[in-house]
């Protein structure tokens, strides 16, 4: 059985796989594990915020946003046409009810993946800067704090508790949110999100399915076809071996549609472009998660380093601009919370990932219309939070 990519998604299958007895591949084109989007993520386990990209308010504001009105986010200026063609589906999806909709289903996959989180830290002792921090949403603007209401009511409705605070009510449970330069009014506070490094993770839970012999990883080989023989997949093919398989999931994130695309399966996957820092605390750094929804800034606290991480470039695979859009981070980041950090440091890791983003927000998990071929790609912004939920119902669909 194989599993293509090792990111943490790949490694969470390949987890699951081990724990239904099956022996496991995985290849991956890098040498290491985690070298993709899994990298230098922004770390939130954010199970509570799983609200839809595409709803009726981006809708509104997506001419300004395309003219160039939010600096955290970047249109290319000729888009392809596959961003073009996904574009198209992402806007019929930005209906109320569509919205909705894929809000609720990415939550009841992020609930789930909060209680297989706690129940694999209790079989498997990793080290991986994980923290009970809560998190913060912090709101500027009126409709932001009226759609954070409706957004906590639905939420509540399936069992996932956050709550409206008052700027004083979020400033007494992070007090270092004095210290944030932002004009925010209100805040989402969810008790239940956790932040956590999905690379130490990723890596920790490899290196124990290598030493249970439970997974082989085939690192640095670049899976260039599937074979398919009487409606079922047959072969994994990369550029140094051919394998023979009896099942196949497909963890490649945005490498996933190049694979599928000439078998006929579309997983409308779109690359969206996101830079992180990592570098020491500052004089106040804060403890709980924090998203700044104006300037689209995260800060995570993961052990002895804070990560800032944000932007949504839709700018196909393009990394051109990419020290440009990291100079940008730096400086919201200084302006917005400039005591969050010591940016004076030389100790400053900068990175870039493409998120695997589906318009309507909902990752690909299941059977294909391939025998054998299963899907596990797509989880958009929240890949770290649903790896657990989403490999282990690929795994009880693979078994
Ligand atoms: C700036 C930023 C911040 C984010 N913050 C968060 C967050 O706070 N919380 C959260 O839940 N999510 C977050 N995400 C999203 C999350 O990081 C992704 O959803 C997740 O990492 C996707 O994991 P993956 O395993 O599907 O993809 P990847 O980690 O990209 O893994 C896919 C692997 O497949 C390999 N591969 C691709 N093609 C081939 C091929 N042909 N042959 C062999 N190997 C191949 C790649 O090398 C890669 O290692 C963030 C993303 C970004 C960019």
């Amino acid at each position: 059985m194989a599993v293509l990519g090792a990111g943490v998604i790949g490694v969470v299958t390949a987890w699951y796989l081990s724990q239904k007895g099956h022996t496991v591949t995985v290849i991956e084109q890098d040498h290491s594990v985690a070298a993709g989007t899994s990298r230098a993520n922004a770390g939130q386990l954010s199970y509570s915020f799983t609200d839809a990209l595409a709803r009726p308010e981006f809708l509104r504001k997506l001419p300004g946003l395309m003219l160039g009105s939010d600096p955290g986010i970047l249109f290319r200026s000729r888009p392809s046409a596959a961003l073009l063609r996904w574009g198209r589906v992402f806007l019929r999806q930005c209906t109320t009810l569509q919205a909705h909709a894929n809000t609720v289903a990415v939550l009841q996959v992020a609930m789930r993946s909060a209680r297989l989180m706690d129940r694999l830290m209790e079989e498997v002792p990793l080290e991986f800067s994980f923290a009970r921090a809560g998190k913060l949403v912090l709101l500027a603007y009126a409709e932001d704090v009226a759609n954070a209401r409706r957004s906590v009511v639905l939420k509540r409705e399936h069992g996932c508790l956050t709550e409206v605070l008052t700027r004083d009510e979020a400033v007494d449970i992070e007090p270092a949110l004095q210290e944030i330069r932002g004009d925010f009014v209100a805040a989402i506070y969810s008790r239940d999100d956790h932040v956590a490094d999905a690379r130490l993770f990723t890596q920790g839970l490899a290196d124990r399915l290598r030493r249970d012999r439970a997974a082989e990883f085939r690192m640095g080989e670049t899976v260039t076809g599937l074979v398919v023989e009487t409606s079922r997949v047959r072969r994994v093919v990369t550029d140094r071996n051919d394998y023979a398989v009896d099942a196949v999931v497909v963890c490649l994130g945005t490498g996933s549609a190049k694979l599928l695309l000439p078998l006929g399966i579309d997983p409308e996957i779109c690359p969206v472009r996101g830079y992180s820092i990592t570098l020491p605390p500052g004089a106040s750094a804060p403890s709980a998660s924090v998203s700044d929804l104006k300037s689209r800034i995260v800060l995570s606290r993961l052990g002895p380093a804070i990560r800032i991480a944000g932007f949504a470039d839709f700018v196909d695979f393009q990394t051109r601009h990419d020290e440009a859009r990291l100079d940008a981070l730096v400086a919201i980041a200084r302006r917005v919370a400039p005591l969050a950090a010591d940016y004076e440091t030389g100790d400053m890791q900068r990175w870039a990932g493409f998120r695997p983003m589906t318009p309507d927000g909902r990752p690909r998990v299941g059977r294909t219309r391939i025998g054998g071929l299963f899907l596990n790609t797509g989880h958009g912004m929240l890949g770290w939070t649903l790896a657990c939920g989403t490999g282990s119902e690929v795994a009880q669909l693979v078994s």
